[in-house]
């Protein structure tokens, strides 16, 4: 089952200069990016996207974080990707996200941590958790002509 979704390298990952690490990740695994652009969040488009979280006490702290610079937005396409994605990005919290994943590789800091210094978990990445997620968030922050269909050449497991 070929599905899309939505990834955002957040303001840490870009700041930090692990874009193209972590754009790597998704490469090797054969997945193919359909959508890839930079944005800076307002605060609108972060009640948008977050719309789940907006009632949240860590609300405030996600939309400083998220609105504090830049992300690269992605759409991500593949065989069961919405399963896959979070696969390769590992669970919220650094802390705990195993090694090999992009949040237990590349970050260390938990979510007690975040919380008592009234900040967001800095976690590098968002990825949509559902089929459903995937479908709305791609339409929160793509229009259909900035998606792209090709076919890659370039290794074995691609897909076509
Ligand atoms: P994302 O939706 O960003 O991929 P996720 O699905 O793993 O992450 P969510 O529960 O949807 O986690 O939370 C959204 C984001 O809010 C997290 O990625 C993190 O940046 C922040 N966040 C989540 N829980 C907390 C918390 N307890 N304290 C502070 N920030 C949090
Ligand atoms: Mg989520």
């Amino acid at each position: 089952m070929i599905q899309q979704t939505l990834v955002l390298i957040k303001p840490d990952g870009v700041q930090r200069g692990l874009v193209g690490r972590i754009i790597q990740r998704f490469e090797d695994v054969g997945l193919k990016m359909v959508g890839m652009k930079m944005v800076w969040v307002d605060t609108e488009k972060s009640k948008t996207h977050y719309s789940d979280h907006v009632t949240k006490t860590f609300y405030k702290s996600l939309e400083e974080f998220i609105t504090c610079g830049p992300v690269v937005a992605l759409v991500i396409e593949g065989v069961q990707a919405v399963e896959v994605v979070r696969k390769i990005v590992g669970p919220t919290e650094p802390r705990t996200a195993p090694p090999g994943t992009i949040r237990g590789d590349f970050a260390h800091m938990g979510a007690s941590f975040s919380n008592k210094r009234g900040i967001a978990v800095k976690n590098l990445i968002h990825a949509s958790g559902t089929a459903e997620e995937a479908e709305k968030e791609i339409n929160i922050w793509f229009d259909r002509i900035e998606m792209h269909s090709y076919n890659v050449v370039y290794q074995i497991h691609s897909m076509g």
